[in-house]
């Protein structure tokens, strides 16, 4: 058995735990998988995002330079235009800008110190852009060339005779609150970090990937046709488009649009990112100060901006503003692979309980079946040793009375004693057969009206004779008959005779044999009682069944089938009745038959 139980540990239960540890183990990198998919999806549409936020502005600058070509192409005396361009520009150009030009000398043709005069926003844009127009001051910048669009880098190293040492521009000064420079990087040292957080961050995405350039106008337009420089300016971005336009190729044309002004482009290029139903996500376009320009689902509001769950950096062209996605339930990730997790744990143990408790239904029943062999051993042996006794006996006294003439007492001492033997014998074998035919259900009882009240009587006249020459006491209390049943006669009978050959058997020193019989709620109760060794507790319900024996033949001496009362109680609820034990006061046992009382 000990064996069994460590091949069950071995080969099931342990493999079945194991198996149900990677089963988890995959659920939570399936989980994991999931959560990474999530998040490229995310990012990418992040990216699409910042990507069309992009395109819009190179529209925006190519609208520019059309607008400057269809004027060039009215009035091709370039100079001319060039000195009047910030009056001409808003004809051909619906956007709010101020136009600049510059001519071939570098300095700056238009917004004319007249224009100034009158027009405020022409006199601020000198103050503020002029030195870095005409080349006179450096300016920290993010150029974005030509046709290409591509960033122009290391911008210092190529114009580092003309760069003059920049002043810390005004944004840097404000955003140093927030911001701390970073003071190494890897090759890059004048990464900053960003300002919005995305939280699926991996340590290098925490470094903005701008790369601002110290440097004058000139220098970046020196090799380029056409381009953008975005700057921050008293903590405000603005934007400058310029243009080389090749039929006058001396001069550049321009214009500043302040970031503010562009406000109107960015609705309509969220709502192609709207979803239809409850929104999984809010996508919102950030401003350098992370606050939201646009959102979509429109009108968002309450949420963290500077913790989106993914982000992505515009680039150059609008510096610092960012495509965010926050998830409109942000726990929702980890409730659902929590919940995940859960289930796979609550069906791994489920499944793994299920197992041992199959295992251990198994081992109960082979148990079972080991005990009832091992019954069934015994009760072979114990029959034959049965068998032999009563045999031995009659043969004994049988070959005494042929061998030797007896006087006439003997004889008849002899001859009862090869009676009881040989009813001993047929009892036995009747037992045998009957168990046999019960389990094959082929056992039918003759049920007819009686009086169980007389065939007690027989039975125990029959048996009081022997009892008392055996030694015993022997009292019947009986309330008055009849005690009619309907019942078969023989199987009852069998019943009485078991009850009292056991009540004889396990009897030990005190030697005294009750039977009670009474009416009680509709039934005859026959009570047998002994003062004999009694059965164990722990064997009370088991004396029941087949082949048990709760003294076993070999420490008690008592010979037995253990056939007996599994016979007495099937053949009792065979007639709606039942046979009970209980231990009898003052030691001993107590057997109680019920039949119910036929009425008629
Ligand atoms: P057996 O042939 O062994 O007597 P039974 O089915 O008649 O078989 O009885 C089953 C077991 O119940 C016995 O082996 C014995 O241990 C216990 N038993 C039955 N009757 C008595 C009794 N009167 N006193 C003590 N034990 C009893």
């Amino acid at each position: 058995m000990k064996k069994s139980v460590w091949i069950f540990l071995l080969i099931v239960l342990l493999p079945a735990v194991v198996l149900g540890w990677l089963a988890l183990r995959s659920a939570d990198e399936q989980r994991f998988i999931l959560e990474r998919r999530t998040t490229e999806l995310f990012q990418t549409e992040a990216d699409a995002v910042a990507a069309s936020v992009r395109e819009a502005m190179t529209i925006e600058r190519q609208s520019f330079g059309e607008a400057v070509r269809r004027l060039l192409a009215d009035r091709p005396d370039a100079e001319k235009l060039a000195r009047d361009f910030s009056n001409t520009l808003p004809e051909v150009w619906q956007r709010k800008a101020v136009g600049f030009a510059i001519g071939p000398d570098g300095k700056i043709l238009a917004p004319s110190p007249a224009t100034a005069a009158t027009n405020k926003r022409a006199a601020k844009f000198l103050w503020e852009n002029g030195a870095f127009l005409c080349s006179t001051q450096a300016a920290v910048v993010y150029p974005v060339a030509g046709k290409t669009g591509s960033v122009q880098r290391n911008m210092k190293s190529d114009a580092s005779q003309s760069l003059t040492k920049a002043k810390a521009p005004e944004f840097y000064a404000s955003q140093s609150k927030t911001i701390e420079a970073p003071t190494t990087t890897e090759g890059n040292q004048d990464a900053t970090l960003r300002l919005v957080r995305p939280q699926e961050l991996d340590g290098e995405a925490q470094w903005s990937a701008l790369m601002p350039a110290t440097a004058e106008f000139a220098v970046l337009t020196k090799d380029e046709d056409e381009g953008m420089v975005a700057r921050f300016v008293q903590d405000k971005l603005d934007l400058i488009f310029w243009l080389r336009p090749p039929e006058a190729r001396t001069f550049i044309f321009g214009c500043l649009v302040e970031s503010a002004d562009l406000r109107d482009l960015w609705p309509a290029l969220l709502a192609d990112h709207a979803t239809t139903g409850e929104p999984a996500r809010i996508v919102a376009l950030l401003d350098d100060k992370a606050r939201p320009i646009a959102t979509t689902p429109a009108g968002a509001t309450g949420l963290d901006w500077k913790s989106p769950f993914v982000a992505s950096e515009i680039g150059e062209l609008i510096p610092h503003w960012e495509a965010a996605i926050y998830l409109a339930r942000p726990t929702a990730l980890a409730d659902s692979a929590r919940g995940l997790h859960r289930t796979f744990a609550f069906l791994v143990a489920g499944a793994v309980a299920l197992i041992a408790l199959g295992g251990w239904l198994v081992a109960a029943d082979v148990r079972r079946q080991l005990a009832l062999a091992q019954q069934k051993t015994d009760f072979v042996s114990n029959v034959s040793h049965e068998l032999k006794t009563p045999l031995t006996s009659i043969r004994m006294f049988a070959e005494l009375m042929h061998d030797r003439p007896q006087p006439l007492e003997k004889q008849n001492q002899y001859l009862r004693i090869i009676t009881v033997e040989s009813e001993r014998l047929t009892r036995l074998i009747n037992n045998v057969l009957d168990f046999a035919k019960l389990g094959r259900n082929q056992r039918h009882f003759e049920k007819m009206h009686l009086d169980l009240h007389e065939l007690i009587t027989r039975v125990w006249e029959s048996h009081e004779m022997h009892l008392r020459d055996a030694g015993f006491t022997t009292e019947w209390t009986a309330a008055p008959a009849p005690y009619p049943i309907l019942g078969d006669e023989d199987a009852l009978a069998q019943i009485l005779v078991n009850l009292l050959s056991n009540a004889e058997k396990y009897s030990t020193e005190r030697k005294d044999i009750q039977l009670h019989t009474w009416l009680e709620a509709g039934s005859i109760k026959v009570s047998i009682l002994d003062r004999g060794t009694g059965v164990p507790t722990s064997d009370a319900r088991k004396i029941f069944e087949a082949f048990y024996r709760a003294h076993d033949s070999l420490s008690s001496g008592i010979q037995g089938s253990g056939l007996g009362l599994t016979l007495a109680r099937q053949i009792a609820q065979a007639h709606g009745g039942e046979l009970t034990y209980e231990p009898r006061e003052g030691g001993g046992s107590r057997f109680t038959l019920s039949i119910p009382i036929y009425t008629a």
